[in-house]
C-alpha cells in the first residue's frame, strides 16, 4: 500500500459525485474549505440514474430551498430544462410545486462545468474502499489504487452503489447502476466499527426508441405556456419546450406481466430490500391494485434532440422478453424497440438514526453521510442533504457553530429531522404532508426564509441577498398599500358581478376584497386605481403580498394546530385500539399503527410513514 499521499491534505473530502456529492463539494468549497471530490467515474458526475426530471410535489420546494441557500441544483435544472410545469396550480399556494424535465446529458455536463469553476475544488477519479479512522475520528480515505488521502472531514455520498446488485428477471450482477461497478469495502468496514446497515431496492423503467412510438395514439402533455423556473437568480426559462405524452397499460399488458412473475426477482424472493412505496414497479402496481384495469404511463423525452424516451410509471425488473412483449400491447407502442431494459437494484444503506442533525455520524466524528446512503430516494432529497453535509463539514473544520434548519424553516429541516428522529426502513421521499407548517414552507418564499441564513454563513451571494431584501421590502410595502387603500362600489362592482361575487355597498379596503376566493391581484389590477398602485412592482413581489393577504388566517390556524400537536403529544391510545375501522387514515398509517401499537399520539407522530394529516384524524377521533 502506498504509505504517503501525493495529494495535499484536504479540509473536506467528498466521496461520490452524484446529486448529494456535487452539492456537498460545491458548498464546502464555496465556503472556503479546500475540497477533494473523489468519484468512480468523472464521466458520470451528476448523472440522473432514473427519470430526467427535477422537482414535483414537495421536491420542487426542496430545489428552491437549495437554490435560496446558494446551492446549484436549481440553476442547473433551469439551464437544462426542456419542459416546465407548476403542479397543483388549482390548489392553494402551499401545494404549488415546480417540476421540470431536463436534458439528461446536459444536466450532467452543466453540473460538471459549474464544479470546474470552483477554485477550491479538486477532482480525483477512483473508487474509495476504506475510510481512515483514528480514535473514532475520520481522517481520510484509501482508494482502490491504494492512494491514501488525508482530510479533516469526510462526506460519504455513495448512492445506490454500496454492494449494489442489479436484477433483470433471473439475471443478476454486481453494479452500482447498470454498466457501472459497485462500491465494495465501505459497508464491511463501517459495520465492523459498529454501524447498523440495511438493504433497500429501487427500480427503473425501460428506455425506448422514440422513432418506434405512434404518438398519434397518445395524449399530449405540453409544458406551461409561461414556464417558470427554480432559481431565484437571473436564469432563463427555456425558449422551446418539448411535450410529454400519456398512455395506459391494459388487461393484456397485465396478463403478460403476470406471466413473468415466476422469473421475477421480487416474487421469487431474490430481492430482499424494501422498495419505494410511492414509486412502485409496474409488477407491484398490478399486484397491489389488482382491481385497476389500467395504469398511467408518462412518456418523457430524455433530452432536447435525442430520440430516447423514458417511460415514467413502467419501472420493472421482469425479464427482457416479458418487458418487450408487454410494451407491445400498450397503445402507441405496438412497434416499440427497447434501448435499455428496465432493472431493479439492491444496495446497502445506513439507517439514518445514526446521524446527528448536521448529518455527521454519531459513531465516528467528522464523518458525514448524505443522500441515498441514508435511506432516501430522489435527486432532490439527496442534493439537499449533500448541501447540509457540505456546509456542516466546512463549519466543523473551521470550528464554527453547526447549521441546522428547523421543521418550520424548510422542507430540508423536515426531511433531516424525520430521518434522524424516525429513521426509515423503506426509501424515504418527501411529501407536502410530511410538513406540519406547509403554508409557511412554500416554493415562492424559500428565498425569504433561507437566503438570509445562507448569506450569514457565507454561501448565498451578496447579489442573492440584495434581491431577497428587495422582495421582502416590496412585498411588505404592497401588503401595506392594499390594506391602507380603499376602493369604491362604483369602481369595482361590475367586476365583482363578472366574477360572481357579491357587490360592495361602502368603500372597502383593497386587501379585504383580495381575500375573497373569487378574486386575485391580476384581476383586481384591471381597476385603474389598483393598477396605478401596483404598476412598478415585479410579479413575484406582487404574488408574495397577495399570498400573505389571502392566507393570513390559514397561516395563523396552522400555527395553532402545530401548537396543539406539540401539547397533545403525550395523550394515550388504548393498547388494542381498532385502527382498521378508521378508513380516513391512509393505508400506510393503518398498517404502521397496527404493527407498532403506539402508546400515545406523540409516539404515533414519530413513526415513519405517519403523517400530520393522520395525526389530525386521530386527534379528532379521540375528541381533542
Ligand atoms: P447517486 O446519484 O447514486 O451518486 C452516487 C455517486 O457516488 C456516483 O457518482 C458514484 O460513482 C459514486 N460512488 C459510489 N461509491 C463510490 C466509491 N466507493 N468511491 C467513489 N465514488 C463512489 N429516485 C426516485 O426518486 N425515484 C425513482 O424512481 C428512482 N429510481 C431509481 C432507479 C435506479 C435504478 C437507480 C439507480 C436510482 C433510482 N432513484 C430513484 C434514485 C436516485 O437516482 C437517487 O436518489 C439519487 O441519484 C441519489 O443521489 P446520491 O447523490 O445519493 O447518489
Amino acid at each position: 500500500m502506498t504509505s504517503f499521499s501525493p495529494y495535499h491534505s484536504y479540509d473536506v473530502l467528498v466521496v461520490g459525485a452524484g446529486h448529494a456529492g456535487c452539492e456537498a463539494a460545491a458548498a464546502a468549497a464555496n465556503l472556503g474549505s479546500k475540497v477533494l471530490l473523489v468519484t468512480m467515474n468523472m464521466e458520470t458526475i451528476a448523472r440522473m440514474s432514473c427519470n430526467p426530471a427535477m422537482g414535483g410535489v414537495a421536491k420542487g420546494q426542496i430545489v428552491r430551498e437549495i437554490d435560496a441557500l446558494g446551492g446549484y441544483s436549481g440553476i442547473v435544472t433551469d439551464e437544462t430544462m426542456i419542459q416546465f410545469r407548476m403542479l397543483n396550480r388549482s390548489k392553494g399556494p402551499a401545494m404549488w410545486s415546480p417540476r421540470a424535465q431536463s436534458d439528461r446529458w446536459r444536466f450532467a455536463e452543466q453540473w460538471r462545468l459549474h464544479l470546474e469553476q470552483i477554485h477550491n475544488l479538486d477532482f480525483l477519479q477512483d473508487s474509495v474502499k476504506e475510510i481512515i479512522v483514528d480514535h473514532n475520528k475520520a481522517i481520510g480515505i484509501v482508494t482502490s489504487l491504494d492512494i491514501r488521502i488525508n482530510a479533516k472531514a469526510v462526506i460519504l455520498t455513495t448512492g445506490t452503489f454500496m454492494n449494489g446488485t442489479i436484477h433483470v428477471g433471473t439475471n443478476n450482477m454486481s453494479g452500482g447502476r447498470m454498466g457501472e461497478p459497485p462500491s465494495l469495502g465501505i459497508t464491511g468496514q463501517l459495520s465492523a466499527l459498529g454501524f447498523d446497515t440495511g438493504r433497500m431496492k429501487t427500480g427503473t423503467p425501460p428506455r425506448i426508441d422514440g422513432r418506434t412510438i405512434d404518438y398519434s395514439q397518445l395524449e399530449e402533455q405540453a409544458g406551461d405556456l409561461e414556464p417558470g423556473k427554480f432559481s431565484y437568480l437571473d436564469t432563463k426559462t427555456p425558449l422551446q419546450q418539448r411535450s410529454c405524452y400519456i398512455t395506459y397499460t391494459n388487461q393484456n399488458v397485465h396478463d403478460i406481466l403476470r406471466e413473468g412473475f415466476n422469473e421475477s426477482p421480487m416474487y421469487t424472493g431474490r430481492i430482499q430490500g424494501l422498495g419505494p412505496r410511492y414509486c412502485p414497479s409496474i409488477e407491484d402496481k398490478i399486484n397491489r391494485f389488482a382491481e385497476r384495469d389500467r395504469h398511467q404511463i408518462f412518456v418523457e423525452p430524455e433530452g432536447t434532440d435525442t430520440i430516447e424516451i423514458y417511460l415514467n410509471g413502467f419501472s420493472t425488473s421482469l425479464p427482457y422478453h416479458i418487458q418487450i412483449k408487454a410494451l407491445h400491447e400498450i397503445q402507441g407502442f405496438k412497434n416499440a424497440k427497447i434501448f435499455r431494459p428496465g432493472y431493479a437494484i439492491e444496495y446497502d444503506y445506513f439507517p439514518p438514526t445514526q446521524l446527528q442533525h448536521t448529518l455527521e455520524t454519531k459513531h465516528i466524528q467528522n464523518l458525514y453521510f448524505a443522500g441515498q446512503i441514508n435511506g432516501t430516494t430522489g435527486y432532490e432529497e439527496a442534493a439537499c442533504q449533500g448541501l447540509i453535509a457540505g456546509i456542516n463539514a466546512h463549519l466543523k473544520v473551521k470550528e464554527s457553530e453547526p447549521f441546522i434548519l428547523r421543521r418550520n424553516e424548510a422542507y430540508i429541516g423536515v426531511l433531516i429531522d424525520d430521518l434522524v428522529n424516525k429513521g426509515t426502513d423503506e426509501p424515504y421521499r418527501m411529501f407536502t404532508s410530511r410538513a406540519e407548517y406547509r403554508l409557511l414552507l412554500r416554493q415562492d418564499n424559500a428565498d425569504l426564509r433561507l437566503t438570509p441564513l445562507g448569506y450569514k454563513i457565507g454561501l448565498a451571494s451578496a447579489k442573492r441577498m440584495q434581491q431577497t431584501e428587495l422582495k421582502e421590502k416590496n412585498s411588505q410595502h404592497i401588503f401595506n398599500l392594499l390594506h391602507s387603500n380603499s376602493i369604491t362600489p362604483d369602481e369595482v362592482n361590475s367586476l365583482l358581478a363578472d366574477k360572481e361575487t357579491s357587490p360592495i355597498k361602502d368603500k372597502t379596503s383593497m386587501a379585504k376584497l383580495l381575500s375573497r376566493p373569487q378574486l386575485d391581484l391580476i384581476t383586481l389590477t384591471k381597476i385603474p386605481s389598483i393598477n396605478k398602485l401596483m404598476l412598478e412592482y415585479p410579479t413575484e413581489h406582487l404574488n408574495e403580498a397577495e399570498i400573505r393577504i389571502k392566507y393570513d388566517t390559514y397561516i395563523q390556524k396552522e400555527q395553532e394546530q402545530a401548537d396543539k400537536l406539540i401539547r397533545l403529544e403525550h395523550l394515550t391510545i388504548p393498547f388494542n385500539f381498532n385502527y382498521q375501522s378508521m378508513t380516513a387514515l391512509s393505508a400506510e398509517a393503518r398498517e404502521k399503527l397496527i404493527q407498532i401499537k403506539p402508546a400515545t399520539i406523540g409516539q404515533a407522530s414519530r413513526i415513519s410513514g405517519i403523517n400530520p394529516s393522520d395525526i389530525s384524524i386521530l386527534l379528532v377521533h379521540f375528541g381533542r
